[in-house]
């Protein structure tokens, strides 16, 4: 099955999966505590160990943790992951939301009971997860709601219904909200802080998110990335990307007129300087 792919990544690039700013070691440190403990569940029962079922990415607003977790996704079994997020599953009725997360694995199940050993792995991406998993007994509402929410995902992770074919990750801003229980081993187990990038991690990020324009030639020769690195303490990979965007509008702006858009533009003739990057 696809999802053997795994073993064919043992030389795991951030970098070339487009994540900059997360350095070798943390490359190593991920695909060790990671990539190498999740496996299919034909191999897992071979083992006669458990494949890790969770994982929790944690940190500030646009570090990548959407990025890196759909990549993951997709190098575990080729294709792209289910994403949710934790606002779009909860309802305001009764029973609602623990039905949402029950079908969130209703593929992963069918699988598993047509195919056991040799079903795929299903990676789920559980975006925001602090909105349904806050601690049990932290609402105001007294209505055990919440709790019951927690418990179906508990369930299907390690419960009596457990599925030995999915591997959850889940994001959050704010790991101190999550229940305690959640995090326990056997559930989202590997924990990864994805802090903001530091200068070097700027210049990685800003390098992939001008490599295209590099490479046709778009980039002014006097664009000085190692700087704007040095410039943008701070920054996020997500507002890094936003500066590239802006410094492109820039140079737009600048370099065509409002005829030029309606005719077909003089590709050679536009160049992004160190001044829009500035500007930006
Ligand atoms: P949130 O917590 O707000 O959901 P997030 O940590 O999941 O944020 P992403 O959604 O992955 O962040 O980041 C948004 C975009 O910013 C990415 O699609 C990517 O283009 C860019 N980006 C963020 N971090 C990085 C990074 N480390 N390397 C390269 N690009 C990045």
């Amino acid at each position: 099955a696809a999802s053997s792919n795994i073993f064919r990544h043992k030389e795991f690039n951030l970098q070339s999966l487009g994540i900059g700013g997360l350095g070798n070691e943390f490359a190593d440190i991920f695909r060790r505590a990671f990539a190498s403990r999740v496996f299919p569940p034909h191999v897992a029962s071979k083992l006669g160990v458990k494949h890790v079922k969770g994982m929790l990415l944690y940190g500030p607003p646009g570090t990548g943790k959407t990025l890196m977790a759909r990549q993951i996704g997709k190098m575990l079994n080729g294709r792209d992951p289910k994403i949710v997020n934790g606002p779009e599953v909860l309802s305001k009725f009764v029973g609602e939301t623990e039905k949402n997360v029950r079908d969130l694995f209703a593929d992963a199940e069918q699988d598993q009971k047509s195919r056991g050993d040799q079903s795929d792995l299903h990676v789920i991406i559980f975006d925001e997860i602090d909105a349904i998993c806050k601690s049990r007994g932290s609402t105001r509402d007294g209505t055990g709601v919440h709790d019951s929410i927690v418990n179906q995902l508990l369930t299907k992770i390690d419960g009596v219904e457990a599925l030995n074919n999915v591997l959850l990750i889940g994001m959050t801003n704010r790991k101190d909200l999550l229940d305690e229980a959640l995090l326990r081993p056997g559930r989202l187990e590997v924990q990864v802080e994805i802090s903001l990038p530091d200068e070097n991690g700027r210049h990685q990020i800003l390098q992939i998110h001008t490599n295209k324009m590099k490479e046709n030639s778009f980039l002014a020769p006097d664009v000085n990335l190692q700087e704007l690195a040095a410039r943008t303490k701070n920054y996020s990979g997500a507002e890094l990307e936003g500066v590239v965007k802006s410094a492109v509008s820039y140079a737009l702006n600048r370099q065509l007129s409002l005829d030029d858009l309606t005719k077909k533009v003089d590709e050679e003739s536009i160049k992004v300087t160190m001044d829009d990057f500035l500007n930006a």
